[in-house]
Order: structure tokens, then C-alpha cells, then sequence
């Protein structure tokens, strides 16, 4: 069995036993370009078996690259590996033709990226006052700032302990 490093086949070059394709393509060849929330600065690598069937052929195997994902809540940047171990591909109708696996990779691979970007489940994001990042700790924007922050119901309260005098204020405690 030979290893092909390229997405394309020529049917007709087919061994019964098939053939493998293995190598790695850009995401650029797949026609996928960087964004500003995900950029792909590996390859993909692909290993995929080819074999030919009575009518068709049978492409099979998998998908993995790594990207670069900035985090939607604290827009810090991590790595996300990605792995398709699920790829499958049926041509049809290519006795004398070839077969070009690049839009099929294409797509195995955009479904593989991910729908939501954290840089981990968990993660705090940022404050939407300060723009502190909360992972690395807590702002200051939870501290009272002044009587007409959230913070002055509850002195309001506390007022009013004061003025039911000791007794009054021990008891609804
Ligand atoms: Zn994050
Ligand atoms: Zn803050």
C-alpha cells in the first residue's frame, strides 16, 4: 500500500487494496483565512485510506490541527487542538476520473471548529465596569464608590437600625 501526500487521486492509479493519503495542507489551501476569533497557524494533517469499490470509492480517516482561539469573555488567547476522527467521503461516478478530497477536508474540518470560544469553561471574563480580567483576580468596582452606588439601599438600611434605637434593632436581628 503507498502513502500519498496530496488530497487529489487518480482512480485509475487505484490499487484494489487502496492507498493512503498522508500529509498536511494550509488552511489557506482549504480556502479557510484567519478571522479575528480564531486564526490557524498549523497545518491540517490528514490521514485518510482510499479504496475503491465496485462503483464508487471510499475515502476514510482523520483530520487534526491545532488553533488559535481568542476567549469570548476574557479575549485572552489559548490553543485548541482539534481532531476529526469521523471523516467519510463516498465518490460516485469516477471510474476514469480523479478524486479531490481538499473540499471534503474543507468541510470535516470547519465542523470541527469550535461554536463558542473559552479559553476554559470556568472562565470569569472581564468586568464589564474596569475591564479587569476577573480570572486574574477581583476589581474594585464591587467596593462601594459612593452613597448612590448599589451599596446605599443597604446603608439606608443600617440608618434605620440605628434610629429604632438598641432594643428594636437587637430584636430584628
Ligand atoms: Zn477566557
Ligand atoms: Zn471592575
Amino acid at each position: 500500500m503507498s502513502d500519498v501526500a496530496q488530497l487529489r487521486v487518480l482512480v485509475f492509479n487505484l490499487p484494489a487494496s487502496g492507498v493512503t493519503l498522508r500529509g498536511q495542507v494550509s488552511f489557506s489551501q482549504l480556502g479557510i483565512a484567519d478571522s479575528e476569533l480564531v486564526s490557524c497557524p498549523e497545518p491540517v494533517r490528514f490521514e485518510l485510506q482510499v479504496t475503491p469499490l465496485s462503483n464508487e470509492v471510499l475515502a476514510q480517516g482523520r483530520l487534526e490541527s491545532r488553533l488559535r482561539c481568542r476567549c469570548d469573555r476574557c479575549l485572552g488567547e489559548y490553543d485548541l487542538p482539534i481532531v476529526t476522527e469521523d471523516v467519510c467521503h463516498l465518490f460516485e461516478g469516477v471510474e476514469a476520473g480523479e478524486i479531490d478530497l481538499t473540499e471534503g477536508v474543507r468541510e470535516d474540518i470547519l465542523l470541527a471548529f469550535p461554536q463558542r470560544h473559552l479559553c476554559r469553561l470556568e472562565c470569569c471574563g472581564l468586568c464589564p465596569g474596569c475591564g479587569q480580567d476577573l480570572n486574574k483576580g477581583a476589581c474594585t468596582c464591587t467596593l462601594p464608590e459612593s452613597s448612590e452606588g448599589p451599596w446605599a439601599a443597604l446603608d439606608g438600611l443600617n440608618r434605620l437600625g440605628d434610629e429604632l434605637g438598641p432594643e428594636e434593632s437587637r430584636a430584628s436581628e
